[in-house]
């Protein structure tokens, strides 16, 4: 029995944002199955694979996806049905050749997406073999994990993702700490607890944003949750900077319009020169080792000041400026203007795009962040076995919500088996 494709049928699933998003299954000659969901983000940038959804208003508030499954069902389907899921380049590429717009726009990156990663899901079953591994071998890269990625988490979330909080989308922890993987993720929600108490004593609920992460309603300064996460990183018993790093995602697209920053937490609009110093003042009094989104998307000017003048000892990292696609990456690394990349399977709609950017990524030597997405995240955790396979310096996710701590469960599965 082989490993030929004999079925793909998708499906309107919940995300847990509560709008639909997509699930395909993928059935081999073989009788092996693979199934995978595609999240979706809450702030997502201008230049990644676009979403398709359908815009009939009478269904889900216009975000239906029956368009991207009857993509699935009635498109993809036809073409893909009976080529070889152990050849996950060939899939891939036919995948391209119904859809070659970098963004994905004919098919949309979601329907495209299910069915690459359904793909390599079915040829690991069909193989026995874990998904990571079914990953590397799919890609001729090297078996032997040496670097094992490390937590990163969300603690506390404004911008797009909670109301009324900070500027800033996101306030996060690197946990660099030399230990074991579920000693880092312990030590990570240990971290989430004693925030939560200083938290409470402040005055804020604690209730958590779209990422699993408290969005204290009501804050009143984009600095305080740097000075709330460092007093629970020592609460723990951990040193902030050595054992814990501060990150900050700030994803400054959402609030750049007409050439100037509009921070309303400081009731001012700055330019490119007033959020240098207001980050050079961050940086210089909390223990922050990486910054990710600082400046817009496409604000390569200002990306290219930050990495100068304080990207010395910091990650500075890509996410809208990059989103996963070889060509953003290359501009980035050709201006000068990153060192680390985020890396989001859905802002590219390939999993072989998305293995040429993370070579490009290593050839560089920049540092790898594979994560989640805000609003639409599934209880998929491919992620997890993404971060693994392409030796990600970090894992970016939430400390709660299902839909986040099953890539951190995951992760601590794979850690276990790999003896990390
Ligand atoms: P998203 O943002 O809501 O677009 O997924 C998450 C992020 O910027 O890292
Ligand atoms: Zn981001």
């Amino acid at each position: 029995m082989s490993t030929k494709i004999t079925s793909i049928r998708a499906r309107e699933i919940l995300s847990a944002g509560a709008y639909p998003t997509i699930e395909t299954t993928m059935t081999l000659e073989d009788g092996s199955v693979g199934k995978a969901s595609v999240p979706f983000g809450s702030s997502a940038g201008t230049h990644e694979a676009i979403v398709v959804s359908d815009g009939d208003e009478s269904r889900y508030h216009g975000k239906g996806m029956l368009t991207a499954i009857n993509n699935v069902n009635n498109i993809i389907s036809n073409q893909v049905i009976g080529m070889d899921a152990l050849d996950q380049k060939a899939i891939d590429s036919k995948l391209n050749e119904l859809d070659n717009t970098p963004k994905k726009e004919m098919l949309g990156g979601n329907s495209v997406l299910s069915v690459s990663l359904a793909t390599i899901r079915a040829a690991a079953n069909s193989r026995k073999i874990p998904l990571y591994k079914q990953i590397l071998d799919a890609y001729q890269l090297e078996n032997d994990i040496t670097e094992f990625p490390k937590p990163m988490m969300v603690l506390i979330e404004g911008g797009a993702h909670a109301d009324n909080s900070t500027d800033f989308q996101e306030y996060l922890i690197t946990i660099d700490l030399d230990a074991k993987t579920s000693d880092r993720i312990r030590a990570g929600i240990e971290i989430y607890h004693s925030l939560a108490k200083i938290l409470k004593n402040e005055g804020y609920s604690t209730n958590v944003g779209l990422e699993g992460a408290f969005a204290p309603s009501g804050i009143d300064s984009n600095h305080k949750p740097l000075e709330y996460l460092r007093q629970a990183i020592t609460d723990s018993g951990y040193t902030p900077g050595d054992d814990i790093g501060l990150a900050l995602d700030v994803a400054a697209s959402e609030f750049y319009e007409n050439g100037s920053y509009h921070l309303k937490l400081e009731n001012r609009e700055m330019s490119v020169d007033e959020l240098m110093q207001y980050y050079s003042k961050m940086i210089q009094e909390y223990p922050i080792v990486s910054v990710e989104d600082m400046f817009d998307e496409d604000d390569w000017d200002a990306w290219f000041r930050f990495n100068q003048e304080l990207g010395e000892n910091i990650m500075v990292v890509g996410d809208d400026l990059t989103v996963t696609q070889y060509d953003r990456l290359k501009k980035a690394f050709e201006l000068n203007t990153v060192d680390s990349l985020i890396i989001k399977p859905n802002q590219v709609g390939t999993l072989s795009e998305l293995m040429d950017t993370v070579d490009l990524a290593n050839t560089n030597k920049f540092k790898s962040i594979v994560s989640h997405r805000g609003g639409g995240e599934t209880t998929d955790t491919f992620i997890a076995d993404l971060a693994v396979a392409v030796q990600a310096a970090y894992i970016k996710t939430g400390p709660s919500r299902g839909e986040r701590v099953v890539k951190y469960n995951r992760l601590m599965e794979i850690a276990e088996e790999l003896g990390f």
